[in-house]
């Protein structure tokens, strides 16, 4: 079968490798009929993430047919068109119990993982030995551990290319907002336009916000137009236009009658993979750097104001405002990995009732085979390029 392999630093290539096959009783096979390419796919292009080993099968996020299912599969069949939730959880530990599946205790054994947060989180698919050494979807064919659990239904009138986004953005946008605690009447400030945070916006209004103000800048600022003619209502900080003397803090302050936002959420972190390099030069004895946004999210909201982190880091980011923090009653909340399972049937009838909209965020559309073609725009930014449906 045809699959795009991590190469090694800034390469990848689509190669002709083994079909996988069953290994265990719960496991599906899936052709797979759609994939994508996400913010967390460029840490691994970069090479950001530990335990990438060459010839790894990439991809978090797809769709596709069942072609064959273990004896012990009953709740999905041969023929039936699924989406894949990212993270790969058991249905049984004591963390799915608690529908919180992506500190699945069963599917990551990671070392490395248990070392850096203290903590394991559950598997992932094509995310380096990591997070479990699960081969991804970006390819003709994936093996799904635990299909009962980790494969959902997709109904007739939810084509591919609007039920794939379920896999990851929508529930981790959506996980973004409700997990940050988005009420009726909030006003919002969230830091990167990209897909999880176009999403996060929509949401924020869906879930009742008054206003939304979407922060990008540099390669990314285009997004803020993009978004822009989807949401009309939403308002937009360029953080690399801004006047002389003024910062992101001093601007979301003076647009919030000089209080700042209820709530701040980081969809960002993109241009942050050096955090995972901040883990290593720690490791090393190397100083370890302060993401600004981090502090510029504490700094912003009004006091008692909530912060959610969805943007992927890693180990230590020194120096924040722990005195902001504690003395104007921040609230500050790793969103962690979306728990999808929580989210996704809740999601798949918004989609249904036209309630939301993933659509609105695909903007290219390519064949497996134009993989490699399609990481590169991605990761150049490429003017107009927001999330893409790959068929397969
Ligand atoms: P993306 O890379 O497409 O978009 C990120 C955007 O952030 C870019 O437009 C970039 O210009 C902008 N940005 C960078 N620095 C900024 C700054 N200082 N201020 C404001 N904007 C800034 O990524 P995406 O696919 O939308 O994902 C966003 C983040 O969410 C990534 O870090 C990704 O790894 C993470 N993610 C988390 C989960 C989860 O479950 N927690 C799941 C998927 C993705
Ligand atoms: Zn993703
Ligand atoms: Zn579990």
């Amino acid at each position: 079968m045809k699959a795009l392999t991590w190469q090694g630093k800034n390469s990848v290539k689509v190669v002709e490798t083994a079909c996988p096959t069953i290994i265990d009783t719960g496991d599906v096979i899936l052709r797979v009929t759609g994939s994508t390419i996400c913010g967390s796919d460029l840490h691994l292009l970069h090479g950001a993430i530990p335990d990438l080993q060459p010839g790894d099968i990439l991809g978090h996020e797809f769709c596709g047919v069942i072609a064959s299912v273990g004896p012990a599969v009953k709740k999905v069949k041969v023929g039936d068109r699924v989406v894949a939730s990212f993270q790969i959880a058991c249905g049984e530990c004591y963390y799915c119990k608690k529908k919180l599946s992506s500190m699945c205790e069963r599917t990551n054994s990671s070392e490395a993982a248990y070392k850096l947060y203290g903590r394991r989180t559950a598997g992932m698919f094509g995310y380096s030995h990591f997070t479990g050494g699960f081969a991804g979807g970006q390819a003709e064919y994936v093996r799904v551990p635990y299909g009962d659990v980790n494969l959902l239904l997709l109904p007739d009138d939810v084509p591919d290319e609007k039920g794939l986004y379920l896999s990851d953005v929508l529930a981790t946008s959506w996980n973004a907002v409700v997990d940050t605690g988005v009420e009726e009447g909030d006003t919002v400030a969230i830091w990167g336009a990209g897909p999880v945070g176009q999403m996060a916006a929509e949401f924020s209004f869906f879930n009742g916000a008054k206003r939304v103000i979407l922060i990008d800048g540099g390669h990314g600022k285009w997004r803020l137009d993009f978004v822009k003619k989807i949401l009309p209502k939403l308002e937009t900080v360029e953080y690399t236009n801004l006047a002389k003397g003024e910062s992101v803090t001093s601007t979301l302050k003076k647009m919030c009658d000089g209080r700042g936002p209820d709530v701040a959420i980081e969809c960002a972190a993109g241009e942050y993979a050096k955090g995972w390099a901040h883990y290593f030069e720690r490791l090393l004895g190397m100083e370890t750097d302060t993401p600004e946004l981090v502090n510029e999210m504490i700094t912003s909201v009004r006091g008692f104001g909530r912060c959610g982190i969805t943007g992927v880091y890693a180990g230590y980011c020194d120096h924040f405002n722990i005195g902001s923090l504690m003395e104007t009653g921040i609230r500050l909340i790793g969103n962690g990995q979306a728990p999808v399972q929580k989210y996704w049937k809740d999601l798949l009838n918004y989609i249904q009732q036209e309630k939301i909209h993933p659509l609105h965020m695909v903007t290219h559309r390519y064949k497996l085979e134009d993989m490699e073609k399609v990481y590169d725009l991605f990761n150049k930014r490429d003017p107009g390029m927001q999330k893409v449906f790959v068929q397969t």
